[in-house]
């Protein structure tokens, strides 16, 4: 018999099917794979991006290092075609009944690694921590400027899953107002916070951690588990196991536990999907909003292996095919020690 799930921060009804729940190797998919060619994000290709906005050169000696210029171990740039521009004001204008303003925001692109075939995953954890350092600098410093409400920072690995460069890489988009998938998250803890005062997201971890049949894994810091009504086979959320509500105020202890979180799902989703395609995003809150005690940070993970169609369009309901213990427990039991680091450790 097929479940009707309620998420408990939204409010959204999913429907998991636990009669002919999908395996792994059920779902048709294209695996990632590198194929090389022409690249700017490379090496030595400084010059074919816009002039960069930040950069970590470790080995530089003490000498000050050149803009543009290899070295680096990430770099951040501004997209070449950005989904809003930077230069300014919102104008914020009434066209009769409809509500109008300038596009105005930034959008970047982290490159994660110079090496064109690492994949985040492969990245050592300490490289995938300095990922992560980047992102925190970049949101200190777009967050001084008032026009932006919210910057969401998100991974598209895949061609299935909208990467348009093979070359590892994360995007950053700075909006000038709350984008209302992360407005119904707000909205949906505010609520049971006011109701119960507790954090939804501090009594969800709780739960799975005294059940463990949705645990992928855990370390000091950080839980990783299927959520209770997943949109998506196989979606996975990393969380602060202390209560957080900003992603950029996390402690340096807390990156480097985040790093090593982040690789092991990486790894065990390679592993046990086949290198899907896959989105990741940050969850964070709002830019000037205090820290509070009703949202909690965290990253949302979601292997691209099924295609969103009409019914899900014409609802909002989804359809998931694997309920999520059973995608846990393939995540959780996936062996991934003999996943030795590749390429990008020798840098
Ligand atoms: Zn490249
Ligand atoms: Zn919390």
């Amino acid at each position: 018999m097929p479940e009707l799930r309620k998420d408990p921060i939204v409010g959204r009804w999913v429907i998991i099917s636990t009669d002919r729940a999908k395996r792994p190797s059920d779902f048709v998919r294209e695996a990632v794979r590198i194929k090389g060619g022409f690249c700017p994000f490379c090496y030595g290709n400084e010059n074919k991006t816009p002039p960069e906005i930040l950069a970590y050169r470790p080995n530089t000696n003490g000498g000050s290092p050149q803009k543009d210029s290899p070295g680096w171990t990430v770099r951040v740039v501004p997209n070449k075609f950005p989904a809003l521009g930077i230069e300014g004001n919102l104008n914020k204008q009434a066209e009769g009944m409809f509500d109008k303003m300038n596009g105005v925001g930034a959008h970047e692109v982290i490159i994660e690694t110079p090496d064109h075939n690492a994949s985040l995953a492969m990245l050592p954890a300490k490289r995938i921590e300095d990922v992560l350092w980047a992102f925190r600098d970049r949101i200190l410093d777009l967050k001084k400027d008032r026009r932006f409400k919210y910057i969401l920072l998100f991974k598209n690995h895949g061609e299935a899953a909208g990467a348009s460069l093979e070359h590892t890489h994360s995007q950053l988009i700075a909006l000038p107002i709350l984008p209302i998938y992360v407005v119904e998250e707000l909205q949906g803890a505010k609520q049971y916070y006011v109701y119960k005062e507790r954090c939804v997201f501090c009594d969800g971890i709780r739960q799975d951690l005294e059940n463990g049949t949705r645990i992928i894994a855990e370390n000091e810091d950080f839980v990783t588990i299927a959520p209770y009504a997943p949109r998506f086979p196989f979606e996975t959320w990393i969380l602060p196991k202390r209560h957080e509500s900003n992603f950029e105020n996390s402690s340096s202890h807390m990156f480097e536990n985040l790093a090593k979180a982040l690789k092991l799902l990486l790894m065990k989703a390679d592993r046990v999907l086949d290198n899907p395609p896959y989105n990741l995003v940050v969850h964070s809150s709002p830019l000037q909003d205090p820290t509070n005690e009703h949202y909690h940070w965290h990253i949302e993970f979601m292997p691209k292996l099924t295609k969103t169609a009409g019914f899900e369009w014409g609802t909002g309901f989804y359809i998931n095919p694997t309920p999520p213990e059973e995608a846990a427990k393939f995540l959780r039991e996936a062996s991934v020690e003999d996943v030795a680091p590749q390429t990008a450790a020798a840098r």
